[in-house]
């Protein structure tokens, strides 16, 4: 005797392919980002905070350490392991953010019509690895929803590594020139 077929199970709805969605810093130059997409790029690793030097040949040993904001062909920039005053150690975050331009004349603040400043800001910086072409790295905040945990782990922050400006003389500032602020990784 013939069996009767159990009639063949409904199918299911076949799972539509969606394009997939590329994060806005993939997409977008630096230029045409948003306000909000802009300020997410910061991983908050504070290397930015750390006083830099620029030893020329205008300057004389003895001459007072001034400010600039340029620097000429051949010179080199060094990093210390000096931080502003007004960083916290642990967070790395600023802790006078609103008006940190105002307390700290020095302090860089990148925006999207200063880009060419970016040259001041440190290898691993995002916004100068995505102006250099050099893409998001792996443990930047944003591929781990938000946490700083993986940038610390990598050595990218200024954690555990600072002192503050207001606890050293700036004069001897050859004492704490360093390079792991040149450090960048993928
Ligand atoms: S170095 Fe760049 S990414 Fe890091 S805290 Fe400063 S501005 Fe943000
Ligand atoms: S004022 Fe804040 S953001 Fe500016 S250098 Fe100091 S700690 Fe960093």
């Amino acid at each position: 005797m013939a069996k009767q077929a159990k009639s063949a199970k409904p199918k299911k709805p076949a799972v539509k392919n969606t394009p997939d969605i590329k994060p806005f810093w993939e997409v977008k130059s630096l230029e045409e980002m948003t306000r909000q997409e802009w300020e997410s790029l910061c991983d908050g690793c504070a290397k930015c905070c750390l006083h830099k030097f620029i030893e020329d040949d205008e300057t004389e040993e003895h001459d007072e350490l001034k400010p600039t904001d340029y620097i000429n062909e051949g010179e080199q920039m060094l990093y210390s392991n000096i931080a502003c005053h007004l960083l916290n150690d642990k967070t790395c975050g600023c802790t006078q953010y609103a008006k940190r331009t105002q307390l700290v004349p020095d302090c860089v603040r990148l925006t999207q019509d200063n880009l060419d400043d970016v040259f001041f800001m440190p290898p691993s910086c995002t916004y100068r690895r995505l102006r250099e072409g050099r893409g998001m790295p792996s443990w930047h905040p944003l591929l781990h929803k938000g946490k700083k945990a993986a940038m610390h782990k990598a050595g990218m922050s200024v954690r555990g590594k600072i002192l503050k400006d207001n606890e050293v003389d700036l004069s001897f500032y050859e004492d704490y020139i360093v390079t792991w602020p040149l450090d960048d990784i993928d």
